[in-house]
C-alpha cells in the first residue's frame, strides 16, 4: 500500500538527477527512478548514464528502474529531423517520445504522475518540456533550474564521483559537440596567431 505521494522520475542520466530528486525530497515527494533514453547514442554511453543513475538512486536510497533501450525505434520517430539543431523540432519528438513511455508506465503504477529530471539543463526549454509532458499525460510541472538547481547537480555530481558527459545523447547532438569544439580550437588558434603578428 502506497504511503503520501510517489512520482515517477523520468531520469537522462545521474548528475541532472540529483538535485532534482534532492527536492522532489524536500517538497515531500517519494520518489522513484525512471531511466528511459533511447535517444542515447551509442549505446555504451546509455550504460554509462545508467551506472551514473544507479549511484545517485543509491545514494538517496530510492528505486529505479530501466525501460527497454531500442534506438532504432527512436530514430524512425525522429527520421527526417536529423539536421535540425539541438532545441529545434527533433528534440520536442524526442521528448515526446521519452514521455510517453514514462506516462505509460506512470498510468500503470502506484504513481500520482511523472516529472523529468531534463528541466534542470540550462540548454532546455522548460515551457516546451511543459508541453510535451502534457500531451503525454499525467506530466507534474517542475522546473528544477530554479533555485540554482544546475549549480546543486555539479556539486552534488561531484560529491557522489558521477561521471558527466559533454553532449545530450543522440549523434546528432555528439556530431554538434565535435564541431563545437573545432570551432573553438579554430577560434584560439586565429587568436593567438593575431597575438603573434602584433
Ligand atoms: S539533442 Fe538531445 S533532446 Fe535533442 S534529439 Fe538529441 S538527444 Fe534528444
Amino acid at each position: 500500500m502506497k504511503q503520501g505521494k510517489l512520482i515517477l522520475l523520468h531520469t537522462c542520466c545521474g548528475p541532472c538527477a540529483t538535485a532534482s530528486v534532492e527536492r522532489l525530497l524536500e517538497d515531500g515527494w517519494s520518489v522513484e527512478l525512471f531511466y528511459s533514453n533511447s535517444n542515447i547514442a551509442p549505446e555504451d554511453e546509455y550504460d554509462k548514464r545508467l551506472k551514473g543513475v544507479i549511484k545517485t538512486a543509491d545514494y538517496f536510497g530510492i528505486e529505479w528502474s530501466a525501460d527497454e533501450y531500442d534506438h532504432e525505434a527512436w530514430l524512425q520517430a525522429v527520421r527526417g529531423l536529423e539536421n535540425e539543431p539541438e532545441r529545434g523540432e527533433r528534440c520536442a519528438v524526442c521528448f515526446g517520445y521519452s514521455f510517453g513511455r514514462a506516462a505509460e508506465k506512470a498510468a500503470g503504477g502506484d504513481y500520482d504522475g511523472f516529472t523529468t529530471t531534463l528541466s534542470i539543463s540550462p540548454y532546455k526549454d522548460s515551457k516546451l518540456l511543459y508541453r510535451k509532458g502534457a500531451e503525454a499525460g499525467g506530466f507534474i510541472e517542475y522546473n528544477f533550474k530554479k533555485q540554482n538547481g544546475y549549480k546543486r547537480s555539479i556539486e552534488l555530481s561531484a560529491a557522489i564521483g558521477l561521471y558527466r558527459q559533454n553532449y545530450c545523447g543522440c549523434e546528432f547532438s555528439y556530431a554538434e559537440m565535435l564541431e563545437r569544439q573545432r570551432n573553438k580550437k579554430h577560434e584560439s588558434e586565429v587568436n593567438q596567431g593575431a597575438g603573434e603578428d602584433e
